[in-house]
């Protein structure tokens, strides 16, 4: 470890405990471990892109509302424009609103944020490096909220915020309907993000919790669904509240390209995306099957882009065997306790599957 720099004193102390997101480099490696699409865009589809980024009016600054995308993003989900904060992805959004939380909201005890765990780490991370207090409840055996737990996390602590992410990342599932209302009334002064990063994929969104509780928000993203690079995401939330969180945004923080893109990706590529997720689903079926079938290892069941897995053997050791062999996958053992088994395999084309059940079955012992 260095020794502290002599201006150490002039940053946050949260971030003596923080690092740089750095995602493990393998050259030429199958990369199925950052839950991204896999390639599928036509001909067609990649000159269209070309042509409307070409359109860019370089020399300008990109629209402060993006309101071509605005509209795009109202319309598939069926919203008012105004409900809408929008982000340089959803890690962006989920920054804009953490910054503009009051840390000494009334009530407001010991937490500002209550989040599940294990589940997008951005949430805690996010939080702790604007000083805010986050406390993590487990989610229960079979990875859906454990609803008394959480219910008594948010009496005792009144947080301004509670995430849950449905479909659940790292454990691929959706949480149940009927607990997740449950939170949403126990929460009834805190604001509950529902992040919907891989819902489609599901079989049921849940967009009409917005019409139904004063006090939910549905946090989206085009990362997951073909469109990473873009960095686009966004949050639909009470209009009232989504006008005060859009004040901390810096105006142009979505670059006009991808403003441009995102759009066509929410309108004349919505069929190539959609069969995209089809073929992913149905690969989903098919890879879960086969690596249930491997001895030792156990499937969970996943609505998501992803599958979450149990893997024989010391933790750790089928990962480093799989990259050796140039197939990366993301592995929780570093978190150790019912994690350290773990591994979350992004889901990619059928050919990328088959080398990925390939590699797998062998690094098995
Ligand atoms: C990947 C992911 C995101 C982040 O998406 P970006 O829009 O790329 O920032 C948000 N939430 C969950 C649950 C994710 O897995």
């Amino acid at each position: 470890m260095s020794p502290p720099h002599r201006l150490a004193p002039i940053v946050r102390r949260e971030l003596a405990e923080a690092s740089s997101y750095a995602p493990a480099k393998v050259e030429r490696a199958l990369r199925l471990d950052a839950n991204e699409a896999p390639e599928f865009l036509s001909v067609d589809a990649r000159e269209r892109l070309a042509r409307a980024v070409g359109e860019t009016s370089w020399q300008r600054y990109p629209d402060v509302r993006a309101t071509e995308l605005r509209a795009a993003i109202a319309g598939r989900m069926g919203v008012d424009p105004e409900s809408l904060v929008i982000g340089a992805g959803s890690d962006e959004v989920i920054a804009l609103m953490l910054s503009a939380l009051d840390g000494t909201k009334p009530g407001a005890r010991d937490a500002t944020v209550v989040t599940t765990t294990p589940t997008f780490v951005m949430y805690k991370m996010s939080a702790r490096v604007r000083g805010l207090r986050v406390v993590e409840v487990p989610l229960d055996a079979t990875w859906d909220l454990d609803t008394a737990s959480l219910v008594r996390a948010i009496e005792m602590t009144s947080p301004n915020v509670v995430f849950v992410a449905t479909p659940n990342n790292p454990t691929g599932n959706l949480v149940s309907r009927d607990r997740l209302e449950r939170v949403i009334e126990a929460a009834h002064d805190s604001l509950v993000v529902v992040d919907e990063a891989y819902v489609d994929y599901a079989p049921r969104a849940q967009h009409d919790l917005l019409s139904k509780h004063d006090n939910v928000a549905i946090l989206r993203t085009l990362s997951k669904i073909g469109f990473a690079a873009a960095r686009v995401g966004w949050l639909a939330a009470p209009v009232e509240l989504a006008r005060e969180i859009d004040k901390v945004r810096q105006p142009y923080n979505l670059p006009s390209a991808s403003q441009r893109v995102a759009t066509l990706a929410l309108t004349e590529l919505v069929g190539e995306i959609d069969a995209m997720i089809a073929a992913v689903v149905e690969e989903r079926a098919r890879v879960a099957a086969a690596l249930a079938a491997l001895p030792g290892v156990t499937v969970s069941p996943s609505d998501a882009n992803f599958v979450w897995v149990k893997v024989p053997g010391a933790p750790g050791e089928v990962h480093t065997a799989m990259a050796k062999r140039g197939v990366l996958v993301r592995s929780f053992h570093p978190a150790g306790g019912r994690l350290a088994q773990m591994l979350r395999v992004t889901l990619g084309t059928r050919a990328e599957n088959d080398r990925l059940l390939e590699v797998l079955a062998s690094c098995i012992r």
